[in-house]
């Protein structure tokens, strides 16, 4: 295969930097009578030269995933966020909205219509256009981006939330990249592809979520009075300090790759021959990767609990291990259950009491097996 054309820029040079090999589609939830074997797909991570921007090679051209219960951890964020912004005044009262939504769910219009602001559909230009995790899923990104800042009224304010890439350098989160999401922001990327527009950054807020989430508030250059402020300098120079547009950097996602897998292998190979019983909680679209690197099925992992009724009765993809309800988690009494979803912990730790009631723990599958030193 010849070098693939930047999604954003066209380019054609850049460097593969992760490549997780031949993967399920991560939100394929077969039938636990369905005994596959699952189609596969090469994912891979490629770093354009030109716009630094971090991309998905491969395009298979996958449905979303279903959506389910939203955590509450992005509840409470869209909320902060919300007030973050009317606070720096980008949200007066009466102003026109449009909403680039994620295909799994976490709508900020409901917060928004609190606030006066009127919703406004079918292509019509608003004052403000929000994307919230929406923009990552367009194969084409320079179309995508093109259909976004074109909405944005004389004078308005194009707000764009992601999972940055610095993020993902600096938490290991190697998983992020997955079928389906096309890209990989960093604001550094993102400001050049703005700048293709027309547009430029003028103010940012970071937030915990994800381990680094940034919410980007961006004006057409006609209507920037100013230049950017000291948060998206500060952004600016965070990527630079990380290295986002080093190859040599996003490199290391594919050793964190090899690490966290055979971490969580050996862990979970330690346990059982322990005669410790271990269940998985989240039966998220973010563990089939890790499950499936790490070679794990049902003899190592005997089920994964999640809340979504829609999920039950299926099994994780490219893998037999069955999705179960949470009542299994007061049935079968587990030593140890093996969180795949590192931001509900607080959640489910109050959700489910009855696991350290009866003596259970709840273990990190981010960190277990790790070694914190190596790294
Ligand atoms: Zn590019």
């Amino acid at each position: 295969m010849g070098e693939p054309a930047c999604r954003a820029c066209h380019a054609r040079t850049g460097h593969l930097v992760l490549d997780l090999g031949e993967q399920p589609a991560c939100d394929y939830f077969p039938r636990c009578d369905d005994p596959g074997p699952d189609p596969v797909y090469p994912l891979q991570m490629w770093l354009c030269s030109s716009c630094g921007l971090a991309q998905l090679v491969a395009d298979p051209t996958l449905p979303e995933e279903p959506r389910g219960t939203e955590p509450a951890a992005l509840v409470a964020q869209a909320a902060d966020a919300v007030g973050r912004v009317a606070t720096a005044g980008l949200l007066p009262d009466g102003c026109r909205v449009a909403e680039y939504g994620s295909p799994h769910g976490g709508s900020w219009l409901g917060l928004l219509a609190r606030r006066g602001l009127a919703p406004v559909h079918g292509g019509e230009p608003a004052d403000v256009v929000l994307d919230c995790f929406g923009l990552m899923h367009s194969a084409n990104q320079s179309e995508a981006l093109a259909e976004r800042v074109a909405r944005v009224a004389t004078g308005g304010v194009l707000l764009l939330q992601y999972h940055s890439l610095d993020t993902i350098i600096r938490c290991g989160q190697w998983n992020a990249l997955r079928h389906g999401h096309y890209a990989y922001y960093s604001t550094t990327a993102l400001a050049a592809m703005l700048a293709a527009n027309g547009f430029s950054p003028r103010t940012a807020w970071r937030f915990d979520l994800y381990g680094g989430t940034v919410l980007l508030a961006a004006r057409r250059d006609a209507d920037m009075r100013t230049g950017p402020d000291g948060a998206v300098e500060s952004l600016l120079a965070e990527d630079t300090r990380v290295g986002v547009r080093d190859p040599a950097v996003l490199g290391g996602l594919q050793r964190d790759a090899l690490a966290r897998a055979n971490g969580l292998r050996d862990w979970l190979v330690a346990e059982r021959s322990a005669g410790r019983a271990v269940l998985g909680y989240g039966a998220a679209s973010r563990a089939v990767a890790l499950l499936r690197r790490a070679g794990v099925d049902r003899g190592l992992l005997p089920a994964v609990v999640d809340a979504s009724p829609a999920k039950q009765g299926l099994r994780m993809p490219g893998t037999d291990i069955p999705v179960v309800s949470p009542a299994q988690l007061a049935a079968r009494q587990p030593d140890d259950v093996l969180l795949l979803l590192t931001d509900l912990l607080t959640e489910v730790r109050a959700a489910f009491p009855a696991v350290e009631a009866a003596g259970g723990r709840w273990v990190d599958a981010e960190t277990v097996g790790s070694c914190p030193e190596s790294g």
